[in-house]
């Protein structure tokens, strides 16, 4: 790669959850004089003789749990350059502590994410899965396979970034009347584009459709709460392509289970990891709260209003694309010195 320079010798660099694919294309991609490794496990499921010692960046997707105990396994590391938009895997204060750099992907997914967002909606309201279903069984029958339409409606989108901007854009399109909330509101983008932005109360009040967009952190844990599924009309669908951890699971499930919601549209569940683990979940020493999130997440999955794809929004080949290239960007230009895309405070180190 162009513009390496000497502080780039000798880095080392561990890319976790990383496919074979993905490694070719890395090494290619990484400054030359960088020495790059790849595991396809996340980084807790990684053994401490697979870890290369002294390394310089460690570069993860969602799945990898970086916490305080797991960065006692990586020495001195002085990056974490993750290859996703959020970064709630990531202990950023145990990093601010010991002076690790944390950078992230800001801006490879806003159509990707807002186009599923829509893939879901269209899926739930049209009953496309079950459609799919019926037909390949070579029944093209319709009884029961009736839908709703999306324009009239009102979608109330929850956070304007970059992806709820896009959402808007696409309702838009649908013919459906748009509100927002965002802490951060911007008069002149609902000036543009034509919609309102309205407080928390009356979003909930007035949404047929809330779509979530805002990042998961202490602020938003919960925020859909059984008090904020309450407020929706009745009939109203959640579509979440955001972080699972923002809607309250046992709320969600109470909320379909009593008939006030009308359905769910989901990209992204609290503890999500866990589906598909519970063997080994159960022949270790469990929590009780595990436990009963994936008895809550298989509870969704049964439910015939609710569809949930497997955290797959940004997984289209041009966001790939681009979470790979800004990502060697980030990485670049902290080993030159002069760092992009950072989202902490990192204390000095000598
Ligand atoms: P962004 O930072 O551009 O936008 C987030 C918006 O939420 C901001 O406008 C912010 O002001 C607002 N916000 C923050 N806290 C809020 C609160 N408490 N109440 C109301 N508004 C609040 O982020 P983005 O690129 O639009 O991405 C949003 C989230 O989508 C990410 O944080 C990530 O978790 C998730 N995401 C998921 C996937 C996927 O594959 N499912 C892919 C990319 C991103």
């Amino acid at each position: 790669m162009a513009g390496e320079n000497d502080k780039e010798a000798g880095s080392r660099l561990l890319f976790v959850e990383a496919e074979p694919w993905e490694h070719d294309r890395l090494v290619q991609k990484c400054p030359d004089a960088c020495e790059v490794h790849s595991r396809p496990a996340a980084l807790q499921e990684i053994a401490d003789g697979d870890i290369p010692p002294g390394l310089t960046v460690l570069s993860t997707f969602v799945h990898s749990r970086v916490t305080a105990d797991q960065l006692d396994r990586l020495g001195d590391l002085r990056m974490i350059a993750t290859r996703s938009t959020g970064f709630d895997h990531v202990d950023v204060a145990a990093c601010d502590r010991r002076g690790i750099l944390v950078a992230n992907v800001p801006h490879y997914g806003q159509d990707t994410v807002a186009e599923h967002t829509f893939a879901l909606l269209l899926a739930l309201t049209r009953k496309i899965h079950r459609c799919h279903e019926r037909t390949v069984r070579g029944d093209f029958s319709i009884e029961g396979l009736r839908g709703t339409d999306l324009a009239g409606k009102t979608l109330g989108c929850l956070g304007v970034g970059n992806i709820g901007e896009r959402v808007l854009r696409i309702a838009g399109g649908f013919g459906m009347k748009r509100i927002a909330y965002d802490v951060a509101a911007r008069p002149e983008l609902a000036a543009e584009m034509g919609f309102e932005y309205v407080g928390p109360a009356e979003l909930l009040a007035r949404s047929d459709v809330l779509s979530i967009h805002v990042p998961y952190n202490e602020k938003t844990r919960h925020m859909i709460d059984a008090a904020a599924l309450a407020k929706l009309p009745k009939g109203a669908i959640v579509v979440n392509t955001a972080r699972g951890g923002i809607i309250d699971p046992q709320a969600l499930v109470d909320a379909l289970r009593g008939g006030h919601l009308g359905g769910a549209a989901l990209d992204v569940l609290e503890g999500e990891t866990d589906i598909g683990e519970e063997a080994e979940i159960m022949s270790s020493s469990y929590d009780v709260e595990t436990l009963k999130g994936i008895v809550r997440n298989h509870a969704l999955l049964a439910m015939p209003n609710v569809i949930i794809t497997p955290h797959v929004a940004f997984n289209s080949d041009q966001a790939i694309e681009r979470i790979i290239d800004t990502t060697i960007a980030n990485i670049h230009s902290f080993l030159s010195g002069a760092p992009q895309n950072v989202v902490n405070h990192p204390a000095a180190v000598d």
